[in-house]
């Protein structure tokens, strides 16, 4: 497994991660296969978001001693009332939900305390009106949980959560075809658009959110990284090509600010398939196909691929292109972490000899000398 930092809570988190959902009414025998394969392969990141007792009681039970082998993203505000997947905003019922979270699982602590399904401005004046933040912020102040995080669909609430500081890390659907629609659609809308192949170009504001959590330190995690299932078959790909598991799940690893991707297993088998990523060759993992299918729609826009490589001069392009954007983000206030990460760069934007070699591979039509000039003017190397 390989772990990368989440944000600035510091806590590693495994790039593969597990989004506990297709365990809901399995059997424990079921539960139990599962949960030991994801600690064998090294997972430490596990979404539960699920309301329902039997659920939460069968992974507490099947974790047992082992509670310290995994991080858990804990919902705030996910509940069954009409025994079926809810929301509330209401304060006591997010408690009762939540104190019950631990008893089921039997631990005295949530290592993420997710506000649960954050789609709406709506939604943002709840949680701060109903004292559901103020909640969570005691919860942190106990130790109860040791961090405080948000799942949503929707980057323009997203970044508002962001840019108010109430996150340390944020649950988000990434994929690429999620990434070409506006930012701020609901789930629904951006899975109708998966089946209705309307794809419009790369989205400014979910770009725009992932770089302002790697500006400010909030580590992301997905879901919906395989865009429940639709990406990777041809008839209902937008792409009108099926990408691979590992192509999805190298797009989502090579947004800024990403962690981990957390997919759902329902059997061991489905575990050892996606940590296959791990082994896979960097030409297996190369998404570029997507630009290829729908040519104009991802133009000029870097997605950090890497496809440019090899620079003579042996710039990471990616990487100065990252570098740019998060600066470009706010020029007067450059974050020191990000000066720092340019500054060690082996070759910096300002060693481009302006080749056009890169220019000539890159699927997306990025203009890689403008930007290498660019970043040298804004980092001063
Ligand atoms: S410049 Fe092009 S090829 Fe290089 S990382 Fe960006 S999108 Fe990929
Ligand atoms: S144009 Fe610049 S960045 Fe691109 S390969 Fe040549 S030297 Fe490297």
């Amino acid at each position: 497994m390989q772990y990368r930092d989440l944000g600035k809570t510091g806590k590693k988190a495994s790039i593969i991660g597990f989004g506990a959902e297709y365990l809901d009414r399995k059997p424990y025998e079921r539960v139990e296969e599962v949960i030991n394969r994801v600690l064998e392969q090294g997972i430490n990141m596990m979404d539960l978001f699920m309301p329902g007792s039997e659920v939460r009681r069968n992974i507490g039970q099947a974790l047992g001693s082992r509670r310290k082998q995994i991080q858990i993203q804990g919902a705030i505000g996910s509940v069954d009332l009409k025994e079926q997947y809810d929301i509330s905003r209401d304060l006591d019922t997010c408690k009762r939900y939540f104190e019950s979270l631990l008893t089921d699982l039997g631990t005295d602590y949530i290592d993420f305390g997710m506000f649960f399904f954050m789609d709406t401005e709506e939604a943002l004046r709840q949680i701060i009106d109903n004292g559901i933040v103020a909640y969570a912020q005691e919860l942190k102040k106990q130790g109860v949980i040791h961090h405080i995080g948000a799942t949503s669909h929707n980057a323009h609430v997203a970044r508002q959560m962001v840019e108010m500081g109430l996150l340390e890390t944020l649950m988000f659907s990434v994929n690429p075809a999620f990434d070409m629609n506006a930012g701020d659609v609901s789930i629904d809308g951006l899975m109708d658009s998966l089946e209705d192949r309307r794809l419009e170009g790369v989205s400014p504001e979910r770009a725009a959110l992932y770089l302002a959590c790697e500006q400010r330190g909030v580590g992301i995690t997905t879901m919906k990284t395989l865009g429940a299932g639709k990406l990777l078959s041809k008839a209902t790909s937008p792409f009108k090509d099926a990408l691979t598991v590992g192509q999805c799940i190298h797009y989502a690893l090579t947004r800024p600010a990403i962690a981990s991707v957390m997919l759902g297993y329902s059997t061991a088998a489905e575990v050892d398939e996606a940590c296959r990523y791990l082994t896979l060759t960097d030409e297996e993992k190369d998404y570029g196909n997507v630009a290829h299918a729908a040519p104009g729609l991802m133009h000029g826009a870097c997605v950090y691929c890497n496809h440019c490589q090899p620079c003579p001069v042996s710039i990471n392009i990616a990487s100065v292109n990252r570098y740019r954007d998060i600066a470009r983000l706010d020029l007067a206030n450059i974050p020191p972490s990000i000066v720092q990460h340019y500054n060690s760069l082996v070759a910096k934007g300002g060693e481009c000899i302006a080749c056009g070699s890169c220019e000539e591979r890159c699927p997306f039509g990025v203009e890689i000398i403008n930007n290498m000039a660019d970043a040298a003017e804004i980092f001063g190397a």
